[in-house]
Protein backbone atom coordinates (compact mmCIF):
# COMPACT_ATOMS: atom_id res chain seq x y z
CA UNK A 1 0.00 0.00 0.00
CA UNK A 2 2.77 2.37 1.09
CA UNK A 3 4.59 1.19 -1.67
CA UNK A 4 1.80 2.03 -4.90
CA UNK A 5 1.26 5.44 -2.77
CA UNK A 6 4.59 6.76 -3.29
CA UNK A 7 4.88 5.14 -7.04
CA UNK A 8 1.72 7.45 -7.60
CA UNK A 9 3.23 10.55 -5.97
CA UNK A 10 6.49 9.76 -8.16
CA UNK A 11 4.12 9.28 -11.38
CA UNK A 12 2.50 12.52 -10.32
CA UNK A 13 6.01 14.62 -10.12
CA UNK A 14 7.70 12.85 -13.72
CA UNK A 15 4.49 13.75 -15.20
CA UNK A 16 4.98 17.96 -14.55
CA UNK A 17 6.68 19.55 -17.51
CA UNK A 18 7.34 21.95 -15.04
CA UNK A 19 10.76 21.50 -13.57
CA UNK A 20 10.23 20.33 -9.99
CA UNK A 21 13.04 20.21 -7.14
CA UNK A 22 13.46 19.30 -3.64
CA UNK A 23 16.55 21.18 -1.96
CA UNK A 24 17.28 19.71 1.49
CA UNK A 25 18.44 22.71 4.73
CA UNK A 26 21.76 22.84 3.33
CA UNK A 27 20.79 23.58 -0.17
CA UNK A 28 21.41 20.47 -1.83
CA UNK A 29 19.58 19.10 -4.78
CA UNK A 30 17.61 16.06 -3.05
CA UNK A 31 15.17 14.86 -6.16
CA UNK A 32 14.21 16.18 -9.19
CA UNK A 33 12.04 15.10 -12.07
CA UNK A 34 12.79 14.78 -15.71
CA UNK A 35 11.84 17.98 -16.75
CA UNK A 36 14.69 19.67 -14.42
CA UNK A 37 17.10 17.09 -15.84
CA UNK A 38 15.64 18.68 -19.41
CA UNK A 39 16.22 21.97 -18.79
CA UNK A 40 19.35 21.70 -17.19
CA UNK A 41 21.00 19.18 -19.42
CA UNK A 42 22.37 17.40 -16.55
CA UNK A 43 21.31 13.59 -15.35
CA UNK A 44 19.25 13.10 -12.33
CA UNK A 45 22.44 11.56 -10.89
CA UNK A 46 24.35 13.95 -11.37
CA UNK A 47 21.63 16.82 -9.84
CA UNK A 48 21.14 14.99 -6.90
CA UNK A 49 23.59 16.23 -4.10
CA UNK A 50 25.04 19.10 -5.94
CA UNK A 51 24.32 23.04 -4.66
CA UNK A 52 20.62 24.01 -6.39
CA UNK A 53 22.36 27.30 -6.92
CA UNK A 54 24.54 25.79 -9.99
CA UNK A 55 22.26 25.94 -12.46
CA UNK A 56 20.93 29.94 -12.50
CA UNK A 57 22.57 32.40 -14.74
CA UNK A 58 22.96 34.54 -11.07
CA UNK A 59 23.50 31.96 -8.03
CA UNK A 60 23.30 34.45 -5.49
CA UNK A 61 20.14 35.68 -6.43
CA UNK A 62 18.67 31.83 -6.41
CA UNK A 63 20.43 31.51 -2.95
CA UNK A 64 18.69 34.69 -1.81
CA UNK A 65 14.97 33.49 -3.25
CA UNK A 66 16.09 30.29 -1.22
CA UNK A 67 16.57 32.70 2.22
CA UNK A 68 13.48 34.40 1.53
CA UNK A 69 10.85 31.07 1.09
CA UNK A 70 13.07 29.49 3.89
CA UNK A 71 12.63 32.75 6.22
CA UNK A 72 8.88 33.52 4.98
CA UNK A 73 7.82 29.39 4.26
CA UNK A 74 6.98 30.32 1.08
CA UNK A 75 8.01 32.33 -2.21
CA UNK A 76 5.60 33.05 -5.02
CA UNK A 77 6.80 33.58 -8.76
CA UNK A 78 10.45 34.42 -8.09
CA UNK A 79 12.14 35.28 -11.24
CA UNK A 80 15.25 33.26 -12.42
CA UNK A 81 16.85 32.00 -15.16
CA UNK A 82 18.42 28.32 -15.67
CA UNK A 83 21.44 27.54 -17.63
CA UNK A 84 21.26 24.45 -19.52
CA UNK A 85 24.75 22.66 -19.85
CA UNK A 86 24.89 23.76 -23.58
CA UNK A 87 24.32 27.04 -22.74
CA UNK A 88 20.78 27.80 -23.74
CA UNK A 89 18.95 29.83 -21.22
CA UNK A 90 15.55 29.19 -20.01
CA UNK A 91 13.29 31.93 -18.40
CA UNK A 92 11.27 31.09 -14.92
CA UNK A 93 8.64 32.26 -12.33
CA UNK A 94 9.90 30.07 -9.35
CA UNK A 95 7.36 28.73 -6.78
CA UNK A 96 8.44 27.71 -3.67
CA UNK A 97 7.13 26.46 0.02
CA UNK A 98 9.27 24.78 2.66
CA UNK A 99 8.60 21.26 4.36
CA UNK A 100 8.88 19.24 7.20
CA UNK A 101 9.41 15.82 9.05
CA UNK A 102 7.35 13.73 10.45
CA UNK A 103 8.61 16.06 13.85
CA UNK A 104 7.61 19.53 12.48
CA UNK A 105 11.00 20.89 11.66
CA UNK A 106 11.72 21.88 8.42
CA UNK A 107 13.80 19.83 6.39
CA UNK A 108 13.82 21.45 2.83
CA UNK A 109 12.24 23.09 0.18
CA UNK A 110 10.22 22.25 -2.73
CA UNK A 111 9.79 24.41 -5.53
CA UNK A 112 8.74 24.43 -9.07
CA UNK A 113 9.92 26.79 -12.07
CA UNK A 114 7.24 27.59 -14.71
CA UNK A 115 8.85 28.22 -18.20
CA UNK A 116 8.26 31.80 -19.52
CA UNK A 117 10.38 31.96 -22.21
CA UNK A 118 7.39 32.14 -24.52
CA UNK A 119 5.97 34.68 -22.75
CA UNK A 120 8.90 36.77 -22.15
CA UNK A 121 9.33 36.52 -25.98
CA UNK A 122 5.39 37.51 -27.22
CA UNK A 123 5.69 40.44 -24.30
CA UNK A 124 9.21 41.56 -26.20
CA UNK A 125 7.62 41.34 -29.40
CA UNK A 126 4.35 42.97 -28.33
CA UNK A 127 6.42 46.10 -27.15
CA UNK A 128 8.33 46.23 -30.42
CA UNK A 129 5.60 46.03 -32.61
CA UNK A 130 4.09 48.95 -30.59
CA UNK A 131 6.80 50.75 -30.98
CA UNK A 132 6.88 50.19 -34.40
CA UNK A 133 2.92 50.89 -35.05
CA UNK A 134 4.10 54.10 -33.23
CA UNK A 135 7.13 54.88 -35.89
CA UNK A 136 4.68 54.19 -39.10
CA UNK A 137 2.17 56.66 -37.04
CA UNK A 138 4.90 59.28 -36.58
CA UNK A 139 6.00 59.08 -40.24
CA UNK A 140 2.44 59.42 -41.75
CA UNK A 141 1.85 62.54 -39.46
CA UNK A 142 5.32 63.87 -40.33
CA UNK A 143 4.39 62.97 -44.33
CA UNK A 144 1.01 64.62 -43.82
CA UNK A 145 2.27 67.83 -43.14
CA UNK A 146 4.61 67.84 -46.36
CA UNK A 147 3.86 69.92 -49.28
CA UNK A 148 6.14 68.40 -51.98
CA UNK A 149 6.73 65.01 -52.80
CA UNK A 150 10.94 65.69 -52.37
CA UNK A 151 10.14 66.15 -48.44
CA UNK A 152 8.79 63.20 -48.20
CA UNK A 153 11.33 61.23 -49.64
CA UNK A 154 13.78 61.80 -46.67
CA UNK A 155 10.75 61.07 -44.09
CA UNK A 156 9.63 57.91 -45.58
CA UNK A 157 13.85 56.91 -45.28
CA UNK A 158 14.28 57.41 -41.69
CA UNK A 159 11.46 56.00 -40.68
CA UNK A 160 11.98 52.75 -42.94
CA UNK A 161 15.72 52.26 -41.41
CA UNK A 162 14.44 52.78 -37.84
CA UNK A 163 11.84 50.05 -38.87
CA UNK A 164 14.31 47.79 -40.15
CA UNK A 165 17.46 48.36 -38.33
CA UNK A 166 20.84 46.35 -39.39
CA UNK A 167 19.19 45.87 -43.30
CA UNK A 168 20.34 48.48 -46.47
CA UNK A 169 18.28 49.54 -48.97
CA UNK A 170 17.19 52.36 -51.05
CA UNK A 171 14.34 54.81 -52.07
CA UNK A 172 13.97 55.10 -55.60
CA UNK A 173 11.47 57.72 -57.36
CA UNK A 174 10.16 57.35 -61.06
CA UNK A 175 11.37 60.25 -63.49
CA UNK A 176 7.81 61.09 -65.06
CA UNK A 177 9.09 61.47 -68.30
CA UNK A 178 11.68 58.69 -69.17
CA UNK A 179 9.66 56.08 -66.41
CA UNK A 180 13.30 55.57 -65.33
CA UNK A 181 13.68 54.61 -61.25
CA UNK A 182 16.37 56.87 -59.91
CA UNK A 183 17.73 56.02 -56.42
CA UNK A 184 17.46 59.61 -54.36
CA UNK A 185 18.60 58.29 -51.21
CA UNK A 186 20.05 54.98 -49.56
CA UNK A 187 21.01 53.33 -46.26
CA UNK A 188 23.65 50.86 -45.36
CA UNK A 189 25.99 49.92 -48.69
CA UNK A 190 26.70 51.68 -51.70
CA UNK A 191 26.45 49.74 -54.34
CA UNK A 192 22.48 49.89 -55.10
CA UNK A 193 21.71 50.06 -58.54
CA UNK A 194 21.71 53.83 -59.54
CA UNK A 195 19.08 53.32 -62.09
CA UNK A 196 17.04 50.97 -63.91
CA UNK A 197 13.30 50.39 -65.84
CA UNK A 198 10.61 49.19 -63.96
CA UNK A 199 10.46 46.43 -66.29
CA UNK A 200 13.79 45.29 -64.79
CA UNK A 201 12.03 44.77 -60.98
CA UNK A 202 9.27 42.49 -60.03
CA UNK A 203 7.47 44.26 -57.18
CA UNK A 204 7.32 47.56 -60.12
CA UNK A 205 5.60 45.08 -62.70
CA UNK A 206 3.10 43.51 -60.23
CA UNK A 207 2.58 46.79 -58.64
CA UNK A 208 2.87 44.38 -54.97
CA UNK A 209 5.58 44.16 -52.68
CA UNK A 210 7.76 41.73 -54.10
CA UNK A 211 9.91 39.06 -51.40
CA UNK A 212 12.75 37.54 -52.84
CA UNK A 213 16.06 35.85 -51.86
CA UNK A 214 14.57 34.14 -48.77
CA UNK A 215 15.44 30.45 -49.81
CA UNK A 216 12.09 29.25 -49.41
CA UNK A 217 9.79 31.68 -51.84
CA UNK A 218 9.65 30.67 -55.78
CA UNK A 219 9.71 34.70 -56.47
CA UNK A 220 12.82 35.02 -59.04
CA UNK A 221 15.28 37.69 -58.24
CA UNK A 222 14.42 41.40 -59.58
CA UNK A 223 17.13 42.22 -62.76
CA UNK A 224 18.03 45.57 -60.69
CA UNK A 225 19.70 43.56 -57.59
CA UNK A 226 22.69 41.76 -57.84
CA UNK A 227 22.29 37.70 -57.89
CA UNK A 228 24.73 37.62 -54.61
CA UNK A 229 22.21 39.65 -52.50
CA UNK A 230 20.41 38.12 -49.61
CA UNK A 231 16.84 38.38 -49.00
CA UNK A 232 14.91 41.52 -49.83
CA UNK A 233 11.93 43.31 -50.49
CA UNK A 234 10.58 45.27 -53.33
CA UNK A 235 7.90 47.67 -52.42
CA UNK A 236 6.25 49.67 -55.14
CA UNK A 237 4.98 53.46 -54.74
CA UNK A 238 1.85 53.89 -56.48
CA UNK A 239 -0.54 56.86 -56.91
CA UNK A 240 -4.03 56.53 -58.51
CA UNK A 241 -2.47 53.37 -60.25
CA UNK A 242 0.75 55.06 -61.71
CA UNK A 243 4.25 54.58 -60.07
CA UNK A 244 5.62 57.14 -57.89
CA UNK A 245 8.84 54.82 -56.64
CA UNK A 246 10.42 51.94 -55.42
CA UNK A 247 11.42 50.89 -51.44
CA UNK A 248 14.13 48.32 -51.80
CA UNK A 249 15.58 46.82 -48.28
CA UNK A 250 18.03 43.83 -48.00
CA UNK A 251 18.33 42.35 -44.90
CA UNK A 252 20.12 39.07 -43.28
CA UNK A 253 17.60 36.33 -42.26
CA UNK A 254 20.38 34.57 -39.96
CA UNK A 255 18.64 33.89 -36.82
CA UNK A 256 15.23 34.79 -37.76
CA UNK A 257 12.68 32.57 -37.39
CA UNK A 258 9.57 32.27 -40.58
CA UNK A 259 7.10 33.98 -37.82
CA UNK A 260 9.51 36.82 -37.67
CA UNK A 261 10.33 37.13 -41.33
CA UNK A 262 6.30 37.61 -41.68
CA UNK A 263 6.26 40.03 -39.34
CA UNK A 264 8.90 41.77 -40.75
CA UNK A 265 6.56 41.35 -44.22
CA UNK A 266 3.65 43.07 -42.63
CA UNK A 267 5.35 45.82 -40.80
CA UNK A 268 6.85 46.60 -44.39
CA UNK A 269 3.56 46.49 -45.96
CA UNK A 270 1.83 48.82 -43.62
CA UNK A 271 4.87 51.61 -44.22
CA UNK A 272 4.24 50.90 -47.50
CA UNK A 273 0.78 51.85 -47.29
CA UNK A 274 1.31 54.87 -45.40
CA UNK A 275 3.78 55.94 -47.86
CA UNK A 276 1.74 55.55 -50.98
CA UNK A 277 -1.19 57.26 -49.43
CA UNK A 278 0.73 60.10 -48.95
CA UNK A 279 2.75 60.06 -51.80
CA UNK A 280 -0.88 59.64 -53.74
CA UNK A 281 -2.29 63.06 -52.15
CA UNK A 282 1.28 65.11 -52.44
CA UNK A 283 1.42 64.14 -56.26
CA UNK A 284 -2.58 65.07 -56.49
CA UNK A 285 -1.76 68.23 -54.85
CA UNK A 286 0.81 69.10 -56.72
CA UNK A 287 -1.02 68.26 -60.37
CA UNK A 288 -3.84 70.17 -58.93
CA UNK A 289 -1.57 73.22 -58.15
CA UNK A 290 0.30 72.96 -61.22
CA UNK A 291 -3.12 73.16 -62.99
CA UNK A 292 -4.83 75.89 -60.92
CA UNK A 293 -0.80 78.21 -61.93
CA UNK A 294 -0.68 77.27 -65.70
CA UNK A 295 -2.58 78.17 -68.68
CA UNK A 296 -3.21 74.19 -70.63
CA UNK A 297 -3.26 75.24 -74.39
CA UNK A 298 0.38 77.27 -74.30
CA UNK A 299 1.62 76.13 -70.61
CA UNK A 300 2.71 79.53 -69.42
CA UNK A 301 1.88 80.94 -65.94
CA UNK A 302 -1.49 82.22 -65.96
CA UNK A 303 -3.04 85.29 -64.82
CA UNK A 304 -3.51 84.20 -61.16
CA UNK A 305 0.02 82.87 -60.57
CA UNK A 306 1.34 86.32 -62.18
CA UNK A 307 -0.82 88.92 -60.04
CA UNK A 308 0.58 86.84 -56.82
CA UNK A 309 4.57 86.83 -58.42
CA UNK A 310 4.38 90.77 -59.02
CA UNK A 311 2.92 91.74 -55.78
CA UNK A 312 5.95 89.89 -54.25
CA UNK A 313 8.40 90.80 -56.84
CA UNK A 314 7.17 94.59 -55.94
CA UNK A 315 7.76 94.29 -52.24
CA UNK A 316 11.16 93.35 -52.91
CA UNK A 317 12.03 95.73 -56.02
CA UNK A 318 11.28 98.24 -53.03
CA UNK A 319 13.27 96.63 -50.20
CA UNK A 320 16.27 96.66 -53.12
CA UNK A 321 15.28 100.13 -53.93
CA UNK A 322 15.13 98.40 -57.64
CA UNK A 323 13.19 98.92 -60.99
CA UNK A 324 10.59 96.65 -62.20
CA UNK A 325 9.22 96.64 -66.10
CA UNK A 326 5.49 95.51 -66.59
CA UNK A 327 4.39 95.12 -70.57
CA UNK A 328 1.31 93.94 -72.17
CA UNK A 329 1.66 92.21 -75.48
CA UNK A 330 -1.05 92.03 -77.60
CA UNK A 331 -1.37 90.19 -81.08
CA UNK A 332 -2.59 92.45 -83.40
CA UNK A 333 -5.64 91.49 -85.80
CA UNK A 334 -6.36 88.17 -84.18
CA UNK A 335 -9.85 88.17 -84.66
CA UNK A 336 -9.53 88.21 -88.07
CA UNK A 337 -7.05 85.29 -88.35
CA UNK A 338 -9.07 83.14 -86.28
CA UNK A 339 -12.06 84.42 -89.23
CA UNK A 340 -9.49 83.90 -92.11
CA UNK A 341 -8.01 80.37 -90.92
CA UNK A 342 -9.55 78.79 -87.86
CA UNK A 343 -9.73 78.82 -84.15
CA UNK A 344 -6.61 75.77 -84.62
CA UNK A 345 -4.43 78.41 -86.49
CA UNK A 346 -5.53 80.72 -83.82
CA UNK A 347 -4.46 78.09 -81.07
CA UNK A 348 -1.28 77.32 -82.85
CA UNK A 349 -0.22 81.11 -83.45
CA UNK A 350 -0.86 80.94 -79.59
CA UNK A 351 1.41 78.67 -79.00
CA UNK A 352 4.14 79.42 -80.85
CA UNK A 353 4.27 83.22 -79.55
CA UNK A 354 4.04 81.10 -75.84
CA UNK A 355 6.89 79.24 -76.99
CA UNK A 356 9.10 82.62 -77.92
CA UNK A 357 8.49 84.15 -75.08
CA UNK A 358 9.40 81.30 -73.17
CA UNK A 359 12.81 81.68 -74.54
CA UNK A 360 12.77 85.36 -74.37
CA UNK A 361 13.00 85.50 -70.64
CA UNK A 362 15.74 85.93 -68.54
CA UNK A 363 16.57 85.57 -64.81
CA UNK A 364 13.79 86.18 -62.31
CA UNK A 365 11.58 87.68 -65.85
CA UNK A 366 8.11 86.28 -65.40
CA UNK A 367 6.13 85.20 -68.62
CA UNK A 368 2.29 84.06 -68.95
CA UNK A 369 -0.78 84.25 -70.80
CA UNK A 370 -2.55 86.87 -69.42
CA UNK A 371 -5.87 85.86 -71.31
CA UNK A 372 -7.12 85.51 -75.06
CA UNK A 373 -4.18 87.10 -77.05
CA UNK A 374 -2.79 88.69 -74.59
CA UNK A 375 0.41 88.32 -71.91
CA UNK A 376 2.02 89.88 -69.98
CA UNK A 377 6.18 89.82 -69.32
CA UNK A 378 7.55 91.42 -66.27
CA UNK A 379 11.18 92.21 -66.41
CA UNK A 380 13.16 93.16 -62.45
CA UNK A 381 15.89 95.09 -62.44
CA UNK A 382 16.22 96.81 -65.44
CA UNK A 383 16.13 100.46 -66.78
CA UNK A 384 13.37 101.41 -69.06
CA UNK A 385 15.79 101.47 -72.51
CA UNK A 386 17.15 98.16 -71.68
CA UNK A 387 13.66 97.06 -71.22
CA UNK A 388 12.12 98.47 -74.37
CA UNK A 389 15.37 97.22 -76.74
CA UNK A 390 14.41 93.91 -74.98
CA UNK A 391 10.66 94.13 -76.26
CA UNK A 392 11.55 95.42 -79.57
CA UNK A 393 13.43 92.72 -80.21
CA UNK A 394 10.58 89.95 -79.20
CA UNK A 395 7.63 91.98 -81.48
CA UNK A 396 10.26 91.57 -84.34
CA UNK A 397 10.86 87.63 -83.48
CA UNK A 398 6.87 87.42 -83.17
CA UNK A 399 7.12 89.14 -86.80
CA UNK A 400 8.95 86.90 -88.48
CA UNK A 401 7.36 83.80 -87.23
CA UNK A 402 5.27 81.69 -89.71
CA UNK A 403 2.33 79.41 -89.47
CA UNK A 404 1.42 76.82 -91.87
CA UNK A 405 -2.46 77.58 -91.98
CA UNK A 406 -5.36 74.61 -92.77
CA UNK A 407 -5.50 75.78 -96.04
CA UNK A 408 -1.34 75.02 -96.94
CA UNK A 409 -0.50 78.47 -97.29
CA UNK A 410 1.77 80.60 -94.56
CA UNK A 411 0.95 83.46 -92.68
CA UNK A 412 2.37 85.51 -90.20
CA UNK A 413 1.01 87.29 -87.14
CA UNK A 414 2.45 91.01 -85.36
CA UNK A 415 2.26 92.36 -81.84
CA UNK A 416 1.71 95.73 -80.11
CA UNK A 417 2.97 96.46 -76.87
CA UNK A 418 2.76 98.50 -74.11
CA UNK A 419 4.93 98.90 -71.31
CA UNK A 420 5.21 101.09 -67.72
CA UNK A 421 7.63 101.10 -65.11
CA UNK A 422 7.70 100.60 -61.25
CA UNK A 423 8.36 103.06 -59.42
CA UNK A 424 8.07 105.80 -62.27
CA UNK A 425 4.35 105.10 -63.77
CA UNK A 426 3.14 103.33 -59.97
CA UNK A 427 3.91 101.44 -56.83
CA UNK A 428 1.00 99.15 -56.80
CA UNK A 429 -0.08 96.31 -59.09
CA UNK A 430 -2.89 97.42 -60.65
CA UNK A 431 -1.81 100.98 -61.20
CA UNK A 432 0.90 99.60 -62.96
CA UNK A 433 -0.95 96.81 -65.30
CA UNK A 434 -3.41 99.56 -66.24
CA UNK A 435 -0.63 102.15 -67.55
CA UNK A 436 1.04 99.46 -69.78
CA UNK A 437 -2.80 98.74 -71.24
CA UNK A 438 -3.19 102.52 -71.92
CA UNK A 439 0.11 102.30 -73.44
CA UNK A 440 -0.82 99.03 -75.53
CA UNK A 441 -3.76 101.14 -76.65
CA UNK A 442 -1.59 104.16 -77.91
CA UNK A 443 0.43 101.50 -79.06
CA UNK A 444 -2.65 100.33 -81.40
CA UNK A 445 -3.82 103.29 -82.49
CA UNK A 446 -0.31 104.69 -83.68
CA UNK A 447 -0.73 101.56 -86.17
CA UNK A 448 0.22 98.25 -84.47
CA UNK A 449 3.34 96.45 -84.17
CA UNK A 450 5.04 98.63 -82.10
CA UNK A 451 6.39 99.04 -78.73
CA UNK A 452 4.99 102.04 -76.16
CA UNK A 453 6.02 102.79 -72.80
CA UNK A 454 3.48 104.39 -70.76
CA UNK A 455 4.19 108.55 -70.24
P1 LIG B 1 -6.40 94.07 -81.97
O1 LIG B 1 -5.38 94.18 -83.04
O2 LIG B 1 -7.07 95.42 -81.74
O3 LIG B 1 -5.92 93.49 -80.76
O4 LIG B 1 -7.56 93.19 -82.57
P2 LIG B 1 -7.86 91.69 -82.18
O5 LIG B 1 -8.68 91.08 -83.22
O6 LIG B 1 -6.58 90.98 -81.88
O7 LIG B 1 -8.64 91.87 -80.81
P3 LIG B 1 -10.01 91.37 -80.33
O8 LIG B 1 -10.04 91.61 -78.84
O9 LIG B 1 -11.12 92.01 -81.12
O10 LIG B 1 -10.06 89.83 -80.60
C1 LIG B 1 -9.35 88.89 -79.87
C2 LIG B 1 -9.73 87.53 -80.34
O11 LIG B 1 -8.95 86.50 -79.76
C3 LIG B 1 -11.18 87.21 -80.08
C4 LIG B 1 -11.16 85.78 -79.58
O12 LIG B 1 -12.04 84.95 -80.29
C5 LIG B 1 -9.74 85.34 -79.82
N1 LIG B 1 -9.30 84.38 -78.83
C6 LIG B 1 -9.29 84.54 -77.51
N2 LIG B 1 -8.80 83.41 -76.93
C7 LIG B 1 -8.51 82.53 -77.90
C8 LIG B 1 -8.00 81.19 -77.94
O13 LIG B 1 -7.69 80.58 -76.93
N3 LIG B 1 -7.82 80.62 -79.15
C9 LIG B 1 -8.15 81.26 -80.31
N4 LIG B 1 -7.95 80.63 -81.46
N5 LIG B 1 -8.67 82.50 -80.30
C10 LIG B 1 -8.84 83.15 -79.14
MG1 LIG C 1 -6.80 91.77 -76.95
MG1 LIG D 1 -5.45 91.66 -80.29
Amino acid sequence: MKHSRSSYARSLIEASLDPLVTISADGKIMDVNRATEKVTGVPRKALIGSDFSNYFTEPQRARDGYQLAFSQGTVMDYPLAICHASGKITEVLYNASVYRDEEGNVAGLFAAARDITALKKAQRELESAIAQMQLIREMTDLLQSCQKTDEAYPIIKTALVALFPNTEGGVYIMEPQSRALTLVDQWGRTDLEKLFMPNDCWGMRRGRIHIAGDGRAINPICRHVKQTTAAYICIPLLAHSHGLGLIHIEYHLGGMDPEEIQRKFSIAETAADSARLALANLTLREELHALSIRDPLTGLFNRRFLEEAVDRELVRMHRADQTLAIAILDIDHFKRLNDTYGHDTGDEVLRQVAQLMSRFRRGNDIVCRYGGEEFVIVMTEIAVDAAVERLNSLRSAVESLSYKTETGTRTSVTASIGMSLYPEHGDNRLDLITRADQALYLAKNGGRNRVVVAD
